[in-house]
């Protein structure tokens, strides 16, 4: 089996996080034979740098919505691989609102840097990507883009979810069923409920059910930072009976046989 390594460039979500950068905001980069980046937001480029990461050599670029803390460095991304604009080369996936544009949402990333890309797809919920062996099924969401869309990986590894902004929903469950890995934006902590994200409780809730090998937590409001992510990330492990952890950034998982922290 192929070990596939995930990456996290950045841990912080939500408006406050992402402005005084209390936590990195750089997204999630996931290496199998192909090498995606998920929701590069402010600062993905220097996080790269930092973890030693080559930017000409992502294969596909993958933006879940139209809000800051996902997109802002999508562009320099789309000239790192293509060598500044230099060689049509690398996708950008998207939601409608990253890539057409949707009521005062984007177009997130510009129609020239689209353009610089072998091909710029925009995805709604139960849309396939394929690229080589790998599979990418957007899925649904339930945020205040209503475009939004999280990423579900058919990887060498086998199924690894990436769980978008999302208020709660039942449906969620269903969409993300078979994930060895769940990776869910836990922006609020126990008993601070905000709409259209999530909180400890709700995704002890998805968890579950989607019953993964691991759950990983990311994208940590500023409150969430204050109630100590390691305590929920407990929290849901003790609920749940499901090895859940709090991702910090810079945290590596490799995915083979076993599942690897480092
Ligand atoms: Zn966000
Ligand atoms: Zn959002």
């Amino acid at each position: 089996m192929v070990t596939v390594k995930i990456t996290f460039l950045g841990t912080g979500g939500g408006r406050f996080t992402t402005i005084y950068q209390t936590r990195a905001t750089g997204g999630v980069y996931i290496e199998d034979k192909i090498k995606i980046h998920i929701d590069p937001g402010p600062g993905a480029l220097v996080q790269m740098h930092r973890y030693g990461i080559d930017p000409t050599k992502t294969d596909v670029i993958a933006i879940s919505h139209s809000h800051t803390d996902h997109y802002t460095d999508g562009e320099v991304l789309i000239e790192g691989i293509t060598n500044g604009g230099t060689k049509k080369k690398g996708y950008l996936i998207g939601s409608k609102s990253v890539i057409e544009g949707f009521n005062q949402y984007g177009p997130a990333i510009s129609k020239y840097h689209q353009s610089l890309v072998e091909k710029s797809v925009s995805m709604d919920p139960g849309d396939a990507f394929n690229i080589g062996d790998l599979k990418i099924i957007a899925t649904k969401s339930f945020h205040n883009d209503p475009t939004t869309i999280g990423f579900k990986m058919h990887t060498s590894s086998g199924l690894i979810s990436y769980v978008a902004d999302t208020d709660y929903d039942d449906s969620l469950i269903e969409e993300h069923k078979n994930a060895r890995i769940i990776i869910l934006p836990v922006t609020r902590p126990l008993g601070a409920k905000i709409p259209y994200h999530l909180s400890t409780k709700e995704a002890a809730k998805i968890v579950k059910s989607v019953k993964p090998e691991v759950a990983i937590l990311t994208h940590f409001g500023l409150k969430m930072l204050y109630e100590d992510p390691e305590y929920q990330a407990d929290w849901i492990w003790k609920e749940t009976e499901i090895k859940t952890i709090a991702a910090e950034d810079g945290m590596v998982v490799k995915i083979g046989k076993d599942i690897e922290f480092l």
